[in-house]
């Protein structure tokens, strides 16, 4: 394989934008870190080193928080009309829409994955999130009650945006996170601190400069990437942070919700995934073999709903497993800018380790690779998409997120529901979960009893940002997406006026 898809490749574009020091954006400004330290960006696909960026630490994010909160308290925004807030929302997709191309050279670049997915799915989907999130400022009144207090009153609901948000982002799609948590922070009128992933701020910072270009006051919108540690704590932390939005790692999760309690910010957490992929013998092979292919191995299996445990009636589970198997072998591995690409990368050595540590954990506990099971290539971060048969419900790879191209499949031999979902119940996580049938009643039934955000009925990863996505159990707490993830924005008030 050839992984040195070269830099050499690349648009005018991308090539200048990486090819200086990134800096933080605080109050509108672009700005070197306090301390002056700036950390490397590397390309999956080749492991070098293609950009440098400023790394925010504490003393950044409380100038960042203290920006924010002059522009929510004092700025212009606060003054806003919600007719220009939609309006600058509007711009920002189109200047998006503008420099797609750019956008989705920049992600692939940076995360790995496909520019074909990133032009298809990840640029397109961020800008429909902004568009969408435009429509809503306009539409946020509260009501009036009708209360029965004994006297005369006049009784209403005011809804207000929750102020100053931390928004720790991860590095699986960094674009559309960027998207889905700035579009309804914005719309509700929130000023934000945004954390993208040590791994991936390239888009974020370009679509920061978008953000600035389309006219949102200074100190609306704050960007600053950094590690974990130190900028997420620090911003998890910090008292005048009135809210918290992660999404990312369960373990990371429950830090951000212990972090919390000091002021006891709001918290709004999408966290990890042991998605079910539920197939019954009547399901449709044509429909069923590219689903459950594609249900894991898009964006390399970094995906928090990846249909990573396949459930199979042993009717059938041989051809499934023939069928997925040899879709998986056909995939195209290669770096994410190769135009022919399925398959790119994992984001970085530390997830590249990761993986390969399931792999050889679920070989030593039993499992059998049905096909993949390795590594491609000398250079670069390529995982062999890969099934694993005969696993057992307590194996490290049935129970743990393993965030990477590996299926585990396991077979089911009755026809009662409850148990089937008993079993495709038993995690965890409940972020999402899909079934396969032709029995209408079947797929519905089975859609009530999974413990998840998310039930998709022959399919699986269908988005749309109309569609609430989060999870139950240790999935998280609250929704993105839709009209449910203002909630997380705003503080609801009630007002009662004696007459
Ligand atoms: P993390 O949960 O560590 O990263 C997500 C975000 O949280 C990043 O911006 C990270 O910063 C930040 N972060 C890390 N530690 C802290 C902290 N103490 N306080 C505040 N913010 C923090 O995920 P990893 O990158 O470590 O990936 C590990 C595993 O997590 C994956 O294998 C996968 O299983 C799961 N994961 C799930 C995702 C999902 O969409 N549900 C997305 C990504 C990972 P930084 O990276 O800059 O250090």
């Amino acid at each position: 394989m050839d992984v040195s898809v070269s830099l050499n490749g690349l648009s005018s574009a991308v090539k200048d934008y990486i090819s200086k020091p990134r800096q933080l954006l605080i109050d509108g400004q672009w700005v070197d870190a306090q301390s002056g330290k700036t950390f490397a960006v590397y390309d999956p696909s080749t492991g070098q080193q293609i950009a440098k960026v400023a790394e925010a630490d504490a003393a950044d994010v409380n100038l960042a928080v203290a920006a924010a909160r002059r522009a929510f308290d004092d700025g212009p925004w606060a003054k806003m009309k919600p007719a220009e807030r939609a309006r600058l929302l509007w711009k920002l997709s189109d200047l998006m829409e503008a420099h797609a191309d750019e956008l989705a050279e920049l992600e692939s670049l940076d995360n790995g994955k496909p520019v074909t997915v990133a032009k298809a799915a990840d640029v397109p989907f961020s800008i429909e999130t902004f568009r969408y999130m435009a429509g809503w400022p306009t539409k946020l009144g509260g009501k009036t009650l009708n209360i029965s207090a004994p006297g005369d009153y006049h009784s209403y609901i005011l809804r207000e945006p929750v102020g100053v948000v931390g928004q720790i982002i991860p590095w699986n799609f960094p674009l559309l996170m960027a998207a889905w948590k700035l579009g309804p922070a914005l719309a509700t009128g929130c000023t934000v601190v945004l954390k993208p992933a040590e791994q991936t701020p390239l888009t974020a910072l370009r679509l920061g400069e978008l953000i600035m270009e389309a006219g949102f006051p200074p100190g609306v919108v704050n960007i600053l990437p950094g590690f974990g540690e130190t900028a997420g704590a620090a911003i998890a932390n910090h008292p005048d942070v009135d809210k918290v939005a992660f999404t990312g790692s369960t373990e990371v999760g429950k830090m951000i919700a212990r972090a919390a309690t000091g002021n006891l910010k709001k918290v709004s957490l999408e966290l990890g995934g042991k998605s079910p992929v539920i197939v019954f013998p009547d399901a449709d092979m044509e429909r069923v073999i590219p689903g459950a292919a594609s249900a894991i191995f898009f964006n390399q299996g970094q995906t928090c709903c990846a249909g990573s445990r396949l459930f199979v009636h042993e009717k059938i589970f041989d051809k499934v497993i023939e069928g997925v198997a040899d879709v998986a072998s056909k995939l195209k591995v290669g770096p994410g800018l190769d135009p022919s690409t399925e398959i790119g990368p994992l984001v970085s050595d530390e997830q590249f380790s990761r993986v390969r540590g399931f792999l050889d954990s679920g070989r030593a506990e039993g499992a059998t690779v049905a096909t993949g099971g390795g590594t491609v290539g000398n250079a670069g971060y390529f995982v062999q998409p890969t099934v694993l048969i005969n696993v057992k419900p307590e194996m490290k790879v049935v129970r743990e997120e393993i965030f990477g191209p590996v299926l585990v499949a396991e077979r089911y031999n009755d026809d009662d529901l409850d148990r089937i979902a008993k079993e495709a119940n038993d995690t965890m996580y409940g972020l999402a979960g899909s079934v396969w049938t032709r029995d209408l009643a079947t797929a519905h039934k089975m859609a009530r009893r999974i413990k998840a955000g998310t039930v998709w009925i022959n399919c699986h990863n269908v988005f749309d940002v109309s569609q609430p996505f989060g999870g139950y159990k240790q999935s998280g707490w609250g929704r993105e997406l839709g009209e449910e993830v203002l909630n997380n924005y705003m503080e609801t008030k009630a007002v009662t006026a004696a007459l």
